[in-house]
Parts: C-alpha cells; structure tokens; sequence
C-alpha cells in the first residue's frame, strides 16, 4: 500500500499540469477574485520549485511567449552592463549576445560592446572579425575614433547594434599597458592627451550615449562582452559601465576566481568608478539531471543571494551551435528551452530596472 502510495505520488510529480494547477491554486488562494493569468501561472509555478524538468520547460515557454507579446520596460536611461568572469569558457559572450538579442526582441534598442579580443561577439553577430580593415574597438581604445564611426547594425534585428572587435584588438592590451607605464595614451590626430588608460572606453562610450541619448537613438542596454582575464581591457569596462553581470557555469570550480573578481571590482569602485556595482549572476549550462549543477546553485545563490537571477541558462545544443551560423540563438531557434531561457533571463533583468518612474513604454517589435 505504502509503495502504491508512493508510486503514485512519483507519477503524480512527473505531471506538469498538476504542478501548475497548484500554482493556480496558490496565487488564487492569495489575491482572490482575480483571474489567474498564464504568465502568472507560469512564473508561480517556476518560482515554486517543486516542478519537474518537463513542468519547468512548460512554463519557461509559457512565460517566453508573454513576454514576447507583452514586451519589456525600458529603463528611464541606458543600463551599462559589463559582462566579465576571468574565467574562461563560462558563458560570458553567449548570455551578452543572447540576454542582447532577447532584449531587442522585445523592441528594446540594444549595443554590444565586443572587448574580447576573440571577437566570439561579433562573430555570432556574423560580422567578420578576420577584416581588418573593420572599423573596430581597437580604433576606438587605441585611435580615440568615435564609437558612432564604428558602430554596425546586427542582421535580423532591428534595434540591435554592435561595436565589433577585429584582431587588431589582440595587440592592445600590451599597447594600453605601454601608454600605462609612461602615464597616458598617446597622442590623438589632433595631438590632444586623452585621458587615463583605464577610462578610454568610458569616455568614448559617454560621448556616443550623450551623442545619441537626446534623441530616438537612445539605447536602452549596452554590454562590454569581457575577455577572460583581469588586465586592462576588462578593466576599462568595469570602468565604463555602472552594473557588473557575472555569468556562472555550474560546474565544479565554479566560484573559484570569483574572490578576485570580486577585488578587482572593488578596486575599480574605489578608485575609478564609484557608480559601479555587482547587479546580475546568472547561472548558465545548467543541467538538471547532475546533483553538481544543483549544488553549485546552492551555492551560488546562498553567497549571493538575490543577486543571481532566478532563471537558469540550461545547457543546450542548440545555444551552442548558434555562432557557427552566424546567428544568436533567439533567431536561430527561437522555440528552444535555450532562447526562452534567454528571454526570461531578460525579463527578470528588465524588471530588476524598471520603476514605475524609470520605466516608460515600448513598442513590441518582431525579429526581421
Ligand atoms: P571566454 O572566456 O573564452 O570568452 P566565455 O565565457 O565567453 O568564454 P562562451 O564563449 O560564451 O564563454 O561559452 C563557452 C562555450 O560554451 C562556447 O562553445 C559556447 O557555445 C558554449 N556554451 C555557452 N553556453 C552554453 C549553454 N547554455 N549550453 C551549451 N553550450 C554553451
Ligand atoms: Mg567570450
């Protein structure tokens, strides 16, 4: 008797549709009289925990498709998000051009910043990073050109844009550490000192957001996509922006290098950008069947705690395979548990944003 019991409360736990039904019932229960919505129903029964693989994917696709119609609040002015880990392979490039991408799906006007000089940004934007006659983030850092020379639209967007990074970028960190030791950047066209080594992309990045932030132009998000390490071009990005967004891959080691990071960060704060602040963890390559993904969760979330976004990245072929066609995976598979999984990761973003005071409406407009 006790082992049918139990058989069918197994049963009853692999039903998505009963997990949700409770979720209704949970939020009928706390706000009665009101109808239960699907998005509602499908956060309740995220947020719950008690769900299954398959109830979690339901509901992701649930809340995917609202927010794609509903679309997203926009910030009352640009959110820089620097996306930065030093350690390499956590998904760092992926969640800054796919949370982009999701964004701009949602009609909110986006910029990505490739600072890594592997250009995987530009690439999944299928730019061409072997040009290098691409005007890029090197001429920026390096030339003092304006971002507005080298910005590119993204193909199958239409509000999303990107500052690529070709190979020249591979050679500046040695030449920002050169014109760092004799105190500052060389000479501009006009022969004018431009500033500290570590602030060249904050000020290029204030002259365009001031250049087009008057007028429809204005972006609602940009992203510095970091390269793996600590020096001066990650630096320079945690410099220019106010919100730090840490990828972490569930994986064994995960935290490890986080104590620097989190160092570096302070120290930046200290001494050359007070405005910035660790706003966003996001969890990524999750895989719901290995007890290590689940600790690192743990983990994650006890150190962290509200910091780390509720929606998990789950490991997925079809993110992975994305770049190769030149494309993110919103477009690429837009059905997939891996583009829905960047949609919800962007509403939660969105929302973490927006106040009523700071929010003002968009138009939901479609991918080309
Ligand atoms: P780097 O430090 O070298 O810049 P990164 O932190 O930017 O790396 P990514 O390049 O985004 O990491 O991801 C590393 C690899 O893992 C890539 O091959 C990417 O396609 C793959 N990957 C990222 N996220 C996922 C995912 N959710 N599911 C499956 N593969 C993923
Ligand atoms: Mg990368």
């Amino acid at each position: 008797m006790a082992s049918e019991q139990q058989s069918a409360t197994d049963v009853e736990a692999k039903l998505p549709l009963l997990g949700a039904a409770r979720s209704a019932a949970s939020i009928a229960a706390a706000t009665p009289g009101k109808p239960v919505s699907a998005a509602e129903l499908a956060h309740a029964t995220v947020a719950g925990g008690a769900e299954t693989p398959i109830a979690r994917e339901a509901a992701t696709a649930v809340m995917a498709e609202a927010t794609r119609r509903a679309g997203l609040p926009a910030p009352f002015r640009s959110r820089v998000m620097v996306v930065a880990n030093q350690k390499g392979g956590v998904g760092k490039t992926t969640s800054a051009v796919n949370l982009a991408a999701a964004l701009a799906t949602c009609g909110l006007r986006v910029l990505v910043i490739d600072l890594d000089p592997q250009g995987n940004a530009t690439t999944a934007f299928d730019i061409d990073r072997w040009n290098s006659e691409l005007p890029s983030v090197y001429d920026v850092l390096i030339d003092g050109v304006p971002i507005d020379d080298v910005v590119r639209a993204v193909d199958l967007f239409d509000t999303l844009w990107c500052v690529p990074a070709t190979i020249h970028l591979a050679g500046a960190e040695l030449e920002l550490a050169e014109a760092d030791a004799r105190g500052k950047v060389g000479a501009t066209v006009e022969g004018e000192w431009r500033g500290e080594v570590r602030g060249l992309l904050r000020s290029a990045l204030r002259d365009h957001l001031e250049a087009t932030g008057g007028d429809e132009r204005r972006y609602d998000y940009v992203f510095i996509d970091c390269p793996p390490s600590l020096g001066l071009l990650t630096v320079n990005a945690l410099v220019a922006g106010e919100e730090a967004l840490i990828p972490i891959q569930c994986e064994y080691y995960a935290l490890e290098g986080l104590l620097q990071l989190q160092q570096a960060i302070e120290m930046v704060q200290a001494h050359l950008n007070p405005a910035l602040r660790v706003s966003t963890i996001l969890l990524t390559m999750y895989d719901g069947r290995t007890r290590l993904s689940a600790d690192v969760v743990d983990d994650v979330r006890e150190h962290f705690g509200d910091i780390a976004l509720r929606t998990m990245i789950p490991r997925s072929v079809r993110i992975s395979e994305a770049p190769s066609r030149g494309q993110t995976v919103m477009t690429w598979d837009p059905g997939s548990s891996g583009a829905m999984s960047y949609l919800e990761a962007a509403r939660e973003i969105a929302i973490r944003g927006a106040t009523d005071r700071s929010s003002r409406p968009v138009d939901n407009r479609e991918v080309r």
